[in-house]
């Protein structure tokens, strides 16, 4: 579509954005009210008290979840994720399966991830680019990100996430508005997952058109989170914790949240990222929670079998993630699910009409990965390596119609 120039703008488009401006700052003004997240909720003793309600879990209780009139409670989703519901599998995925076809239709959303750097002063056990392994690091300029922009626009994308590592001082609040501004002239949704950053920051971007912040806490068990973050701001449980708050508070219409499965016993990671999500939903109810569903994935340092192998169930198998997913969408029938290209193509495939409302598909996760720097290092290797055509041809023969723009801030 062509972008208008400002002088060629309807009369009445600059006082639709002066309106917009000041609904914005209306809803920014009425978020920052709220009480902050009780860390409390998640720490303590609340991962020990989840794990008994899991393992008390009954029949009875996954039955009461199934068919329970209206909105669904917090231990309806805790029954539906437990061990005991994997015989209600089936019941569940035609029950998810209608929920989602009656509120999201037979369409699937898609968008594009797009990393700007590798540089990260973190040590995250998980990560290739972690501050700990030697690879080549590069941040884009804009030269390079316009030529990144080029091949996807070509690829009929409009919503983007931009991703970088953690580093404040080479990737810092300047360069991140300097890359929203240029991205917002050639997409609908420009959303980041960067390093968290402060209040007045997510205002700043919010005002330059940032639409969506993603924050994975990753785990949220504490002492796990201490042994998988080993050096860095990272390190700071609790502020990340309040990411996704400070970014709502700034009056972002979008946040992104998940677990990393596969670090902690994944039922109480989803448990609590659930909770998480409810948190927010009860205090920014304007703000679009979805959540995502990342197992761990082999990269550079990584050992992953060893977290497959453990026998304190970390790692999710494929049933276990469509049992997750069908849970997610019983207990919240409106919540965007996410199901990205760390997955494979077959069991992308078969989920897609069942839960899921986004995918992410032909995904690069290195810096300047589809043009600049095809070779250089990955954060972690994708699953599905299909072209975006192939994907959609692949939905297409399930019924489900791709929807690559669904998104005009203006009208948010
Ligand atoms: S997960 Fe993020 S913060 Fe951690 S090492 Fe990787 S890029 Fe850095």
């Amino acid at each position: 579509m062509k972008q208008s120039s400002p002088s060629e703008q309807a009369p009445n488009a600059n006082a639709n954005a002066n309106a917009n401006s000041q609904h914005d700052d209306q809803r920014a003004l009425e978020n920052s009210k709220h009480e902050e997240i009780s860390p409390s909720l998640f720490a303590g003793t609340a991962w020990q008290e989840a794990s008994k309600q899991l393992a008390a879990v009954t029949k009875q209780d996954v039955q009461k979840a199934l068919s329970r009139a209206g909105q669904r409670r917090i231990e309806d989703f805790l029954a539906l994720l437990s061990p005991v519901a994997k015989p209600f599998l089936e019941t569940m995925a035609t029950l998810s399966r209608d929920i989602t076809r009656q509120r999201f239709g037979n369409t699937m959303r898609f968008f594009t991830p797009l990393y700007l750097s590798n540089e990260c002063h973190n040590e995250c056990t998980y990560c290739g680019f972690s501050v700990s392994n030697a690879i080549k690091r590069l941040t884009l300029t804009k030269a390079e990100a316009l030529r990144e922009i080029a091949f996807l626009k070509k690829q009929g994308f409009c919503h983007v996430l931009l991703l970088t590592g953690e580093s404040p001082h080479r990737v810092g609040i300047e360069y991140i508005e300097a890359m929203l501004i240029l991205f917002k002239q050639h997409f609908s949704e420009v959303s980041i997952e960067m390093q968290p950053l402060e209040s007045d920051e997510y205002h700043r971007l919010h005002s330059q058109g940032l639409d969506g912040v993603t924050v994975f806490q990753e785990t949220y068990h504490v002492k796990n989170y201490a042994k998988y973050h080993k050096k860095g701001l990272k390190q700071n449980y609790g502020y990340r914790l309040a990411t996704a708050q400070r970014a709502a508070q700034a009056g972002m219409a979008k946040i992104g949240l998940g677990a990393l499965l596969g670090l902690s016993p994944w039922r109480l990671d989803s448990y609590f990222t659930a909770m998480h999500a409810l948190e927010l939903e009860k205090r920014y109810w304007r703000t679009q929670i979805s959540i995502s569903f990342p197992r761990l994935r082999p990269a550079e340092g990584l050992a992953l079998e060893a977290h497959k192998a453990s026998k304190d169930q970390l790692f999710p198998d494929e049933a276990d993630i469509a049992q997750l997913i069908f849970a997610y969408r019983i207990f919240h029938n409106d919540l965007s699910l996410v199901l990205s290209s760390r997955e494979r193509p077959l069991f992308r495939n078969n989920l897609c009409t069942l839960g899921i409302t986004s995918m992410s598909a032909a995904s690069s996760t290195n810096p300047g990965g589809y043009v600049c720097y095809p070779d250089s290092l990955e954060q972690f290797s994708v699953n599905d390596k299909r072209s975006l055509s192939e994907v959609t041809s692949a939905i297409g023969k399930k019924g489900m119609s791709p929807v690559m723009k669904d998104w005009m801030p203006e009208f948010a």
